[in-house]
């Protein structure tokens, strides 16, 4: 009896625990007995694995030990290569298509260098559209039944609860894809029409982390390192949800000296590992907080300290203390520009002597499509334009589309930044509780530049058009 489950998986085992999810964790599936599934793994106390699996299949797990070597080499044998092994039940049958579709839908996010993937249901099925270079675009239509396979199949590899659509959930998954891991955070709401999610690509926050490269003009991007590099101060880095604020972060890590210097970071979630740093994530549940990281970080002897992001009174509080006891930290926070950055932190509840004191830096960023050099056009300025900014230049780049850009005139994205450095006037200004224009007008004379002008520049060096400007950055000019 034993021996026969051990040589040989069942199919009705196999069918309960994906391909992914199987590889992922070294565990092979090998009977189902009613709702106990027994599943092999080299560490039968590893409770970390076996919550993940019960979560994933909702069945009560029976661990039986077995060497990792051996699980690996078993495990090619039991599910074969990508293709659905032979000899499976009629459900793993009905769930095909979702798997196929759901390894397209990776495949087509990827290729097109798809930050995310919106899984929306609607009154005839669902769409799949990808966000690309920020904006969300092809939709897919999907057919009802396999939309609801669907969404079964990502929770499922998400680890998320595919009994309950009635909660939002969250979870993680990795896949295989051309010989690499792609990772992906799932976040599932239920909508009048059904469970829609949206699934966040890590993969690609991958792909910049040389600071020099993010696009910022060289004398701020000469003062910025400088800043980071100061043995102690207060840093933040501003934007909304999607400024591509993660990127300039994860950039300013790989940039510090971890050689002579402990940097520790706390994120939510931790999105890329960066050698040197001691990275921590997030965890509620266990009582990891923003602010309880940052105080269990100021008892290690820290040098640098990063918090993902400044959400509450208590954080922001033990954030400047650090910097004023001597260490350098850096966050994120919601902010639309530099300036207005000072008020929420005076509204986060921040004593505004102390913000004087600690606050080095703010940089404040957005994030804009790059014309594809392939095909960009030049077109007149308009007269009014020429006038409002006085340039000598006739023409500007234009989108016009090509098929390397898929039609859409613009490929990849470059940064648009503002930086606010605090100097004497500033620190006496937000010591004396100034306003929202006074704070302005102090950064003004001390030589705060809005990123509109970055933003003109881009354009008038052709990395972006003017149109594509006006979309992302507040402007307070003709146009
Ligand atoms: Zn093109």
């Amino acid at each position: 009896m034993i021996a026969a489950f051990v040589d040989v998986p069942s199919a009705d085992a196999l069918a309960r625990i994906p391909r992914a999810l199987a590889f992922r964790y070294d565990v092979l599936p090998l009977s189902l007995h009613r709702d106990e599934l027994v599943v092999a793994l080299s560490d039968t106390a590893d409770t970390g694995v076996l919550d993940a699996l019960r979560r994933a299949t909702r069945l009560r797990i029976k661990p039986h030990p077995m060497a990792r070597e051996l699980i690996r080499e078993r495990l090619s044998a039991a599910y074969g290569s990508e293709a659905p092994a032979p000899g499976l039940d009629k459900r793993r049958a009905a769930e095909a298509p979702a798997v196929r579709s759901v390894d397209g839908m990776f495949e087509r996010a990827i290729t097109a260098h798809a930050s995310d993937i919106h899984v929306e249901p609607g009154a005839a099925g669902g769409t799949i559209r990808l966000r690309v270079d920020g904006i969300l675009a092809a939709p897919q239509t999907v057919a009802p039944d396999v939309y609801n396979a669907l969404v079964s199949r990502i929770k499922l590899l998400a680890g998320m609860d595919i009994a309950d659509k009635r909660q939002p959930q969250d979870g993680r998954l990795s896949i295989p894809l051309e010989g690499r891991e792609v990772d992906a955070r799932v976040a599932s709401m239920p909508t009048i029409d059904g469970e829609k999610l949206v699934i966040r690509l890590l993969d690609h926050h991958a792909q910049t982390c040389d600071i020099t490269a993010l696009g910022m003009p060289p004398q701020m991007l000469a003062d910025y390192r400088r800043l980071l590099r100061s043995p102690w101060g207060f840093i933040v880095v501003t934007g909304p949800t999607g400024s591509g604020k993660t990127t300039t972060l994860y950039a300013s890590l790989a940039d510090l000296d971890t050689a002579s210097n402990n940097v520790c970071s706390v994120e939510d979630p931790v999105e890329m590992r960066v050698p040197g740093v001691t990275q921590v994530g997030v965890n509620p549940r266990a009582g990891v907080t923003f602010e309880s990281a940052l105080r269990g970080f100021m008892r290690q002897d820290p040098n640098v300290i990063m918090v993902g992001e400044m959400r509450d009174a208590q954080t922001a509080a033990v954030a400047i203390a650090a910097s004023l006891a001597g260490q350098l930290v850096f966050t994120t926070l919601h902010s639309n520009d530099a300036p207005r950055t000072i008020e929420r932190l005076m509204g986060l509840g921040v004593a505004r002597q102390s913000l004087a004191a600690g606050l080095t830096a703010v940089l404040a960023q957005r994030l804009v499509r790059r014309l594809c050099e392939r095909c960009r056009g030049v077109a007149p300025i308009p007269a009014e334009i020429k006038a409002h900014f006085a340039v000598a230049d006739r023409t500007w780049s234009v989108p016009v589309g090509c098929p390397a850009c898929a039609q859409t005139g613009y490929c990849g994205r470059v940064g648009v930044y503002e930086m606010l450095v605090v100097d004497d006037a500033l620190r006496d200004t937000i010591g004396a509780g100034g306003s929202g224009v006074a704070l302005a007008a102090a950064a003004a004379s001390g030589g705060y530049r809005p990123m509109s002008e970055d933003g003109f520049a881009k354009v008038q060096s052709g990395a972006t058009s003017f149109a594509e400007l006006l979309r992302v950055v507040a402007w307070r000019g003709p146009g």
